[in-house]
């Protein structure tokens, strides 16, 4: 498959990783928004946050335990965004699942 996130996940590609377990990886977005901004991704290849069901439940409240954990890493917990993009027209540009996590700025209320 010709996605970019799974090429990183099976490191054909690389990438500053600041996470990694058997179910999800971390890493520093290429063109980052802002002083901290870091993608969190599942290994299994979801599409979109318009795919996710029930079942997969678990998954993302790890995903979202973990970015409570990096933000404080990062010592941004304070203040910081969790973004999904979902769909072309929603600025979706990668087509697996992942969570922006960005901070270290001040963010105003929707951008
Ligand atoms: P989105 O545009 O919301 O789908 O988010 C995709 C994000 O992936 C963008 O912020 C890109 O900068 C980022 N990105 C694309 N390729 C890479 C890469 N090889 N390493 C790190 N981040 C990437
Ligand atoms: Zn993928």
């Amino acid at each position: 498959m010709d996605c970019v996130f799974c090429k990183i996940i099976n490191g054909d590609i690389p990438s500053t990783k600041v996470y990694e377990d058997d179910e999800i990886l971390a890493f520093r977005d290429i063109e980052p928004a802002a002083p901290t901004h870091i993608l969190v991704i599942p290994k299994r290849h979801i599409a979109s946050a318009a795919e996710i069901k029930p079942e997969d439940g678990a998954l993302i409240g790890h995903i979202f335990a973990k970015i409570a954990d990096i933000a404080r890493l990062e010592g941004i917990e304070d203040a910081f965004r969790v973004v999904s993009n979902c769909g072309r027209d929603a600025g979706q540009t990668v087509f697996h699942l992942h969570f922006h996590v960005v901070g270290g700025r001040e963010l105003s209320k929707w951008a």
